[in-house]
């Protein structure tokens, strides 16, 4: 692309909302996307990824929908009177899904919120998000605080918005409270085998789990789970003795060692048997959140996909991105759980992602306000765990995989198609005909800093730990086609997923 197209698009505002201005426009929350008034247009390029590889042409788009994919030879359209949005050697590539975002809003907001959350999502080239059950207050375990979370969704939201519901010891012994929990439309469930550190999400044991299974296999919907399990670690021991120094990583990498991973996947892999073709919770399907042990942990979820278990994984970026050894004492921006492991650790996770050991990517994208970071005490043990990075993913992503060769349609793979699969939205994930219209346009070669000139968007930017780098893969344009949609999917309108195609 020539220089002066390039600085031309950086001109234009960060993402843009191809909406029906007279029916959609009040509901904006506010001014800042634009809107192109066009209801049938195409968008072109030399790099248009689809399921069937990376193609020179250019997608029509009518009425929010993709209607055709064209090659460059076979396009003929008169650009005089048809829009054309011609994006030269930028890529064009299905929105990023976010299976894994937390919102914090309603009650939370001061963490992060809907607005600036999503704002973030849109700017960073993600067009769906599905939102986690906790760290709002209440947390989304039931009917009732499901409606609660919606009308804190309603009119101020940037991207398309899903919700996950929470699987707590009360409602997994209550088949009908969780019905209805399922019935008033989230996509799925999310548990945890350790504690959440949220008091109204208390933990669920692999009995918990075995309750719930029958009940989303009825409704064909994942269980999401934060595998983790609590050990007698002698390493607890030192630290109770005040021996070992708090502001040192490897101190709290030794409290969350990789069998604390592994014990829980053990218990997990004996559950998701019963998911099998024929078991008795055919239909279910089991998700494992933010993978971090490449070793035996992974291994063990191997075994049980190839024994056919319904079974699935991710990673998020910072697994890809960073490596404890690297990790300055006192920086707590690194903090989560499971932790980062060692840069040997990391090289497996990328091996097993291009492998396609591990399905997809997600960005658990947990923030807090500052205070709760202790940034300037610098206590691994004591600040909050949560890595701050929605607005990053793709740059993230490709910054640290391009060293390993990805392709763009490994990205898509990853962050779109597989993602939509997971939370069951079937007409979302992939640039292809019959599809909503979700798009990124972003730059591979371009690089920037993230420094404290940089339109960030997250709430809190000084937690990321992302912020001070330097990062390739700039994202230009985000189209989304109706900024309003909060993915509430009542169960007759949900369509079945096959979870062995993901
Ligand atoms: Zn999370």
């Amino acid at each position: 692309m020539e220089s002066g197209k390039r600085s031309s698009l950086a001109l234009l505002p960060l993402f843009l909302s191809f909406l029906f201005y007279f029916d959609f426009s009040k509901k904006l929350p506010s001014s800042d996307c634009s809107l192109l008034p066009h209801n049938h247009y195409w968008i072109a390029s030399k790099y248009i990824v689809t399921p069937n590889g990376t193609v020179s042409g250019a997608v029509e788009i009518k009425e929010g929908r993709i209607i055709s994919v064209v090659a460059e030879e076979n396009w003929h359209v008169n650009s005089w009177f048809t829009t054309v949005v011609n994006y030269g050697e930028s890529v064009v590539m299905p929105g990023f899904i976010d299976v894994h975002a937390h919102l914090d809003d309603p009650g939370r907001s001061e963490w992060e919120g809907f607005p600036s959350g999503t704002k973030a999502a849109a700017a960073g080239g993600v067009t769906t998000l599905v939102d986690m059950p906790l760290n709002s207050a209440p947390s989304t375990v039931s009917e009732e605080t499901l409606k609660l979370k919606v009308q804190a969704a309603e009119g101020r939201v940037y991207v398309d918005v899903g919700f996950w519901g929470g699987l707590v010891p009360e409602n997994a012994e209550n088949a009908s409270s969780l019905e209805r929990l399922l019935n008033a439309g989230v996509l799925g469930l999310k548990s945890f085998m350790v504690p959440s550190g949220i008091n109204d999400f208390p933990m669920t044991t692999a009995s918990h789990i075995k309750e719930a299974l029958p009940t989303l296999a009825r409704y064909k919907r994942p269980l999401l789970v934060h595998a983790e399990v609590l050990l007698d670690l002698d390493g607890k021991m030192e630290l109770e003795d005040g021996v070992e120094n708090a502001r040192s990583y490897s101190t709290y990498l030794k409290t969350r060692p990789a069998s604390m991973e592994e014990a829980a996947i053990n218990q997990l892999i004996t559950l998701s048997k019963d998911t099998r073709a024929g078991g008795s919770a055919e239909g279910a399907h089991l998700h494992i959140v933010h993978l971090s042990d490449a070793r035996t942990s992974l291994n063990l979820i191997k075994e049980a996909k190839q024994r056919g278990d319904s079974l699935t994984v991710e990673t998020c970026p910072h697994y890809l991105a960073f490596a404890a050894e690297d990790i300055p004492d006192g920086d707590t921006r690194f903090k989560c759980a499971p932790p980062i492991r060692d840069a040997a650790n990391k090289e497996k996770l990328w091996d097993a992602l291009l492998d396609g050991d591990i399905d997809m990517l997600s960005s658990d994208h947990s923030p807090s306000v500052p205070e709760m970071k202790l940034l300037d005490e610098g206590d691994f043990l004591k600040a909050w765990g949560g890595i701050s990075s929605l607005q990053f993913v793709l740059p993230a992503t490709w910054t640290h995989g391009r060293k390993y060769g990805i392709t763009f349609e490994q990205l898509a793979s990853w962050w779109s198609e597989k993602p939509a699969k997971l939370a069951g939205l079937t007409t979302k994930g992939a640039i292809a005909v019959g599809n909503q219209a979700d798009i990124v346009v972003w730059e591979p070669d371009m690089e920037f800093d993230l420094d404290n000139d940089y339109p960030v968007h997250i709430k809190h930017p000084s937690i990321s730990a992302y912020m001070g780098s330097r990062l390739s893969g700039k994202v230009l344009e985000t189209f989304i086609i109706s900024a309003m949609s909060l993915l509430v999917v009542p169960l007759t309108f949900l369509e079945t997923t096959t979870w062995h195609d993901i």
